[in-house]
């Protein structure tokens, strides 16, 4: 079976791992961490990194850090995967919940214009939410498999309600826009996975980037239990979520290979674009002009009619580990219930969104193999060809 997305350790990983246990820095101290930190800021154009335990935690404590709290609304596209909302959820808030743009499958921030402007008003330096009388405490837009959305029309938007955007990253390191990286284009803090299945992984953790110092330093401080120096004194309530020594030494590996990794993504989308472009039953995921998706993963949006359960079926008895991809926050049980737009455009794309083999160490003979068994799967689930 060609997997899905697998991590490539082939780089330094074992002898800073190696490292770790001569050292017997194996848990909160150590140099890997701080290392990792500035290498994670330096790849995403900002001045600050504050290592976390996971993706998730990094979205928690951003949106801890800008100020939602109990009862708030976020703003969120309804198109990407769960945590996203959890981490508004663990804020004790609610996802707000918008449907995604045709041409970019991120939030589509002419529906955020128009709904905040029906449906909110201004009271007291803050912004409410008419009808719950919630307040709307930040955006969190979501860098869709890596493309971020377009923040020159985002970040006058939000200013203009004066809400804070915390970026949802986790899988966009290496995405620019308009030239500039993912923590240098007009987010408060943006949010990134190191998870197994992304571009590059730490195993288990994450990383929030913010070019705000204050910022940067109250989340670090409430990564690390809130500890004032080095007595048990806490001022708040913090959070236990750094990251590990042993977990900043994988990561430190992974990102001295960025470009590697990043042209690989690249090159694989490359392919599984220009198949699109030649076959009918399937196109490609936009790539608007404004930005350089960073392409965690890649595929094919099937066209209405190609049926995705036997085009899976088809790839996956040919040996090719091709998934769907994110259901819609709006379907999922923890979420029918929060405040919503209608979402025809996530509703008919997620279904036929098929994302196919893209690890960084994959070859172009794979790369072969996944195509000839695309096309015989697209023959078994549209008989009457290209
Ligand atoms: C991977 C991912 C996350 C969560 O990251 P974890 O490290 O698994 O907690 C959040 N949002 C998006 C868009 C992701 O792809």
């Amino acid at each position: 079976m060609i997997p899905l997305a697998i991590p490539n350790l082939g780089g330094n990983e074992r002898a800073y791992l190696n490292q770790c246990i001569d050292e017997g820095f194996v848990s909160s101290v150590g140099e890997f961490v701080n290392r990792f930190e500035r290498d994670v800021a330096a790849l995403a154009g900002a001045q600050y990194g504050v290592a976390t335990s996971s993706g998730t935690t990094a979205l928690h404590l951003a949106l801890v850090g800008v100020g939602v709290g109990r009862d708030d609304l976020v703003v969120l596209p309804t198109y990407t995967f769960i945590a996203s909302a959890n981490a508004i959820s663990h804020c004790g808030a609610t996802p707000w919940l918008f449907d995604v743009a045709r041409d970019t499958l991120t939030l589509d921030i002419e529906l955020l214009a128009r709904t905040l402007e029906r449906e909110t008003e201004k009271r007291d330096g803050a912004v409410f939410h008419r009808g719950s009388g919630r307040r709307v405490a930040a955006i969190m837009p979501v860098f869709t498999m890596g493309l971020p959305p377009d923040m020159d029309r985002l970040v006058p938007l939000a200013d203009h309600y004066g809400l804070p955007i915390v970026g949802d990253g986790a899988a966009a390191l290496g995405a620019l826009h308009r030239g500039r990286k993912i923590g240098a284009c007009g987010a408060r803090a943006v949010g990134i996975s190191f998870n197994g299945n992304k571009t590059f992984t730490t195993g288990s953790g994450g990383a929030i980037v913010t070019g705000d110092a204050e910022l940067a330093a109250k989340l670090k401080h409430l990564c690390e239990t809130a500890r004032q120096g080095d007595r048990y004194r806490h001022d708040v309530v913090g959070f236990n979520y750094r990251m590990s020594n042993v977990e900043a030494a994988l990561g430190c590996a992974q990102l001295e290979r960025a470009n590697e990794f990043l042209a690989v993504k690249r090159k694989v989308a490359a392919r599984y674009n220009a198949f699109a472009a030649a076959d009918r039953r399937v196109e490609a995921f936009p790539e608007p002009d404004y930005a350089q998706h960073c392409w965690w993963f890649s595929g094919v949006i099937l066209r209405p009619g190609v049926d995705p359960a036997v085009v899976l079926r088809t790839l996956r008895e040919n040996g090719v580990g091709a998934r769907p991809f994110w259901e819609p926050m709006h379907d999922q049980p923890p979420y029918v219930a929060a405040p919503r737009t209608p979402a025809p455009v996530a509703d008919d794309i997620a279904p036929r969104v098929v994302i196919l083999p893209s690890s960084t160490h994959i070859t172009d003979a794979e790369l072969d193999r996944v195509e000839t068994a695309l096309a015989a799967a697209l023959d078994a689930a549209q008989p009457g060809g290209r």
